[in-house]
């Protein structure tokens, strides 16, 4: 590969700083002063660029503790979003598996490994997602039943599928899904008269928001972690 592309792919520098770099002789190849754009590099090759080791990318897989008032997107007008928390390069290109609402908390993963992302978000896959819910009302003992049968939720033509409801105390309950329809799980408790107040993801799959982490941390996932959706 090109130097000048292999640096442009694995730094922040655009094509015209490295030519810059180059001519002004701030990079090295194998410790030998380079002084052409066009020279050629191989896997291993050793490219240090104003004294900074460029090595190459690899994908990366996040787990975040997304606090209330943050976006799940990767730009807004209005509110911070969750890459507002991320110091990493490139941060751009990381995709968000499973969005939050705005004032909904907990765990988030992140990566830019476009077939993982797609093995967590694709209806298909039908992973478990765990929440801690908090409501207005009272939560009855009815509700067990209705949410595993399932409900018709408003504007839709099909049941929400078979979820898990147990309930925690007289306003809270921990409630697992397995599909992710647009504000699923305030409209399951809307469609049965009551009020979500607080919303707290615990779980994705296997994977649990780590109890280490506080509110706008996050932590790179482990290998039995991101293998766990393969
Ligand atoms: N369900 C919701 O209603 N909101 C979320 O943020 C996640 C699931």
């Amino acid at each position: 590969m090109r130097l000048d592309k292999f640096i442009g792919n694995n730094s922040e520098l655009s094509r015209t700083q490295i030519h810059i770099a180059i001519k002004q002789g701030l990079i090295t190849v194998n410790d030998q002063l380079i002084n052409k754009t066009n020279t050629q590099i191989n896997t291993g090759d050793k490219v240090i660029c104003n004294g900074e080791i460029i090595e190459e990318r690899k994908l990366r897989y996040l787990m975040l503790h997304k606090p209330a008032g943050y976006v799940s997107a990767n730009s807004d007008s209005e509110h911070p979003t969750l890459l507002d928390l991320i110091d990493l390069p490139f941060k751009h290109e990381l995709q968000i598996a499973g969005r939050l609402d705005l004032d909904t908390t907990g765990l988030v993963l992140l990566t830019d490994d476009g077939q993982w992302n797609h093995k967590i978000t694709s209806p298909k896959h039908m992973h478990t997602k765990s929440y801690l819910v908090t409501t207005v009302n009272a939560i009855t003992k009815d509700l067990i039943v209705s949410f595993a049968e399932g409900l018709l939720l408003k504007g839709e033509t099909k049941k929400t599928l078979p979820a898990e409801l147990s309930i925690l105390d007289s306003h809270q309950a921990r409630l697992s899904i397995c599909e992710g329809k647009y504000h699923q799980v305030k409209r399951m408790f809307a469609a049965v008269g009551n009020h979500v107040i607080a919303l707290h993801r615990e779980r994705i799959g296997a994977i649990h928001l780590d109890d280490n982490l506080q509110p706008g941390k996050f932590r790179s996932l482990t290998s039995d972690e991101i293998a766990s959706f393969e």
